[in-house]
C-alpha cells in the first residue's frame, strides 16, 4: 500500500522542514538499534580449563567434607557454582547453611588456582579475534561476563588465560543461585556502565549450552550458541539461538552488535 501524506505535510517547505529534523535523528535512530552489551558465559565459550574446576570441586568436598560417593553423576555444564554445591551437600546430608558454604569456597578458590597449575588453560577458537573484532568496533559495546562462576572463581581461571581484564562487569554466582537472576545482574551492571537502562534487544548473550540460551532469553536479550563447549551443535539448534556457530571464527562481531542475523 502506497503511504499517504498528512495534509499538513503536503506543502514543499513543511516537507523539507520535517526531513531536516529527522535527519539529524537517524544517527540515533541507528545506534539505538545497536547493541551496547555483550555478555560472555566462560567455561566451554571462552576457555576450557581441562577440568580444573571439577577436580577442585571434588578436592574440596572430599578433603573438607568426606564426601566423594555420586560426585561422577553430577552434571557441570551450564550451572551456577552455588546450586552445584546445594544439591552435593543435599545428596550427603550436609546441611548448607552459610557457614558450610564459605567454607567450601574459600578452600575452592585455594584448590582451584592449585590445579589450574596443573592443567592447562586453553581460549576457546576465535574468542581472542572475536573481542578484538568488538573494541576496534566505531561504537564498541560494553563487554561483560554471565556467568555461574562465583567472581573469584572466574577471575582466577580468566587470568590463567590472561582473558579477565577484557571485562568490565559481570554477573556471578555470587550474586544469586540462578542463572536467570545472574542475568538480570549482569544487564543492571552493564546498563549502568552504559548510563541508561538497556533495553534486551541491545544486549547479546554468548554461551554454550541450553542454560546460557534460557538466561538470555529471561532478560529479552539476543543469544548466540557457540558449539565449542557442553552441548553439541543439533542441540543448541533445538533451542533456537539467534545464532549458531561451531565456533566463534564463524561470526564476525560487527554482525552481533548490528543485530543482524
Ligand atoms: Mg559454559
Amino acid at each position: 500500500m502506497q503511504a499517504r501524506l498528512r495534509p499538513e505535510n503536503r506543502q514543499p517547505d513543511k516537507l523539507l522542514r520535517r526531513f531536516e529534523r529527522l535527519r539529524h535523528r537517524i544517527p540515533l535512530l541507528i545506534s539505538g538499534c545497536m547493541v551496547r552489551l555483550v555478555l560472555f558465559d566462560i567455561d566451554g565459550t571462552l576457555i576450557h580449563t581441562g577440568g580444573a574446576g571439577v577436580k577442585a570441586f571434588a578436592k574440596v568436598f572430599q578433603t573438607e567434607f568426606n564426601a566423594v560417593e555420586g560426585f561422577e553423576k553430577m552434571k557441570f555444564a551450564g550451572r551456577t557454582d552455588v546450586s552445584l554445591v546445594r544439591e552435593f551437600f543435599d545428596y550427603h546430608r550436609i546441611p548448607h547453611n552459610n557457614s558450610n558454604l564459605a567454607k567450601f569456597f574459600d578452600r575452592y578458590v585455594f584448590w582451584l588456582d592449585e590445579m589450574l597449575g596443573r592443567t592447562e588453560t586453553v581460549i576457546c577458537p576465535g574468542v581472542r579475534e572475536f573481542i578484538d573484532d568488538l573494541k576496534a568496533l566505531p561504537e564498541p559495546p560494553v563487554l561483560g561476563l554471565l556467568t555461574g562462576n562465583i567472581r573469584l572463581g572466574a577471575e582466577i581461571k580468566l587470568r590463567s588465560a590472561q582473558l579477565w581484564e577484557e571485562f568490565e562487569t559481570g554477573g556471578f554466582a555470587d550474586d544469586h543461585e540462578l542463572r536467570d537472576q545472574i542475568a538480570v545482574v549482569a544487564r543492571d551492571r552493564g546498563s549502568r556502565l552504559v548510563g541508561r537502562e538497556l533495553p534486551g534487544e541491545q544486549v547479546v548473550v554468548i554461551g554454550d549450552t541450553p542454560h546460557d540460551i534460557r538466561c538470555g532469553r529471561a532478560i529479552g536479550a539476543r543469544v548466540l550458541a557457540v558449539a565449542t563447549g557442553g552441548s553439541n551443535y543439533s542441540e543448541l539448534e533445538s533451542h533456537r539461538p539467534d545464532w549458531l556457530v561451531r565456533d566463534l571464527r564463524e561470526i564476525h562481531a560487527g554482525q552481533v552488535v548490528a543485530g543482524a542475523n
